[in-house]
């Protein structure tokens, strides 16, 4: 079996890829391990940055989210001083986001493909990618990299290729493949940990909310009129059902400080998860023929909500350079796509970093054994973004772009 380039997964990046390498003309296959069913209802991302939106309708892929999503501009900090609201829709360069869940989105563009007769195997996983003459490592000179699959009966098959495009994130075939010492990664644990929430309940603020309290960060991010996201900072080690609904509410209204701004709505919740804020890069985001975006190619933890919007932006790059390589033998931009994108995802792990550090008190513990150091950092970071401008200004830009 053989493409001229093999995708491995069906998420954000290896979807617009996917479509992008069909419109062009180039013979492409789209690998995914999850069923159909498991990628559109996987429920991750909602906050799509106007850059995002802007590729997605520079390709004719944004009708579902301009039918059924909304606009978004407005951000709301709850701390012991009080609430900080910023409409930075009207700060910074103006821009909203986008409001519209990921599985959403990801039905959208796999729908699309489909529609234009794009190929793709569900319930194949790529195992390892290497190359095809000597069955190990990546192909490094560019010429013939190959997947190996497991088949959906179980059945290892090979896929050839001239190109391979790992979207299969973090814990994917692509990462994996690469020999030791071929790329460099770059890993940072935030030190906090998150219980991600999926309620059946309308949003309850207007506004993104992040609230800062002693016991924890909680946030609050509208998904649907029917369903909201909740955050609540999280015992690492503790499992997801530790704790009952009823408990979980009651600490969601506390650290929402809800006997002071108003109560949320509680509903039943449709889905828990616990993840550890830990970020890494992967440099370069190529070896040989094979070529990383999106999670794959680097993770963000998601207090800034940047890692669909870095896979959209990096997916259409790959698809220039690749298209430009397969139909007029420039390999260009196939050579400048990794510091093209670093620079992307080392400026969205800055601000994601800063965001993280004014959401938590880390837990990192002072000399005196308490954290009033870092306390003292976030009331400091807080209060310049409450009086200055030029920082919410900053913040804006920072909080919207990609
Ligand atoms: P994925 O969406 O992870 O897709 C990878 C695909 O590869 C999957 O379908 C997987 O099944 C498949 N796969 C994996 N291994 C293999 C294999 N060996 N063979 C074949 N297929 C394989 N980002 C934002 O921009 N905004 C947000 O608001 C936001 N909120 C988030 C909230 C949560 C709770 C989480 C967890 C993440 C959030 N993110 C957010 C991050 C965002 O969801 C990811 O960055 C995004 O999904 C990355 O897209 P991707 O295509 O690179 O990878």
């Amino acid at each position: 079996r053989s493409a001229d380039v093999v995708v491995l997964g069906a998420g954000p990046a290896g979807l617009v890829l996917g479509i992008l390498l069909h419109s062009a003309g180039i013979d492409c296959v789209i690998l995914e391990r999850a069923s159909r069913n498991h990628v559109q209802t996987r429920a991750r991302a909602g906050f799509l940055a106007p850059n995002t939106v802007r590729i997605l309708d520079r390709h004719g892929l944004a009708d579902g989210l301009h039918r059924h999503g909304h606009r978004h501009g407005t951000c709301e900090f709850r701390t012991e001083d009080g609430r900080l609201r910023l409409d930075y829709g009207a700060l910074g360069q103006g821009q909203q986001h986008h409001v519209y869940p990921q599985q959403k989105l990801v039905t959208d563009l796999l729908t699309h493909y489909l529609g234009l007769g794009g190929r793709i195997h569900f319930h194949t996983e790529a195992l390892i990618v290497s190359d095809a003459d000597t069955g190990t490592g990546t192909g490094t000179d560019g010429a013939r990299p190959s997947v190996t699959t497991r088949e959906p009966d179980g059945r290892p098959t090979r896929w050839t290729a001239r190109y391979v495009a790992g979207c299969d994130g973090r814990y994917g075939a692509a990462r994996r493949s690469l020999p030791p010492g071929a790329v460099r990664r770059h890993h940072h644990d935030h030190g906090v940990t998150w219980l991600g929430l999926l309620a059946e309940t309308p949003p309850s603020l207007d506004a993104v909310g992040y609230a800062i309290h002693d016991r924890g960060f909680a946030g609050h991010m509208a998904r649907t009129p029917d369903v909201t996201r909740y955050y609540l900072q999280w015992q690492r080690g503790t499992p997801a059902d530790a704790w009952p609904e009823q408990q979980i509410w009651d600490e969601l209204d506390l650290r929402m400080r809800a006997a002071d701004h108003g109560p949320l709505r509680r509903g039943r919740l449709l889905e828990r998860g616990v993840f550890d804020l830990t970020c890494d890069v992967v440099e370069p985001l190529r070896h040989g023929s094979l070529f990383l975006a999106g999670d794959a190619a680097s993770l963000l933890a998601p207090a800034a909500a940047k890692g669909a919007n870095l896979a959209v932006l990096e997916a259409e790059m790959l698809a220039e350079a690749l298209t430009a390589a397969l139909t007029r033998n420039d390999t260009a931009g196939l050579d400048t796509y990794s510091d093209q994108c670093l620079a992307h995802i080392w400026r969205a792990q800055e601000f994601t970093g800063w965001m993280t550090r004014l959401l938590h008190a880390t837990p990192d513990r002072d000399h005196d054994g308490g954290s009033f150091f870092h306390a003292a950092l976030q009331r400091s970071r807080l209060a310049s973004l409450r009086t200055s401008r030029v920082h919410q200004d900053w913040f804006a830009e920072n909080y919207v772009g990609v």
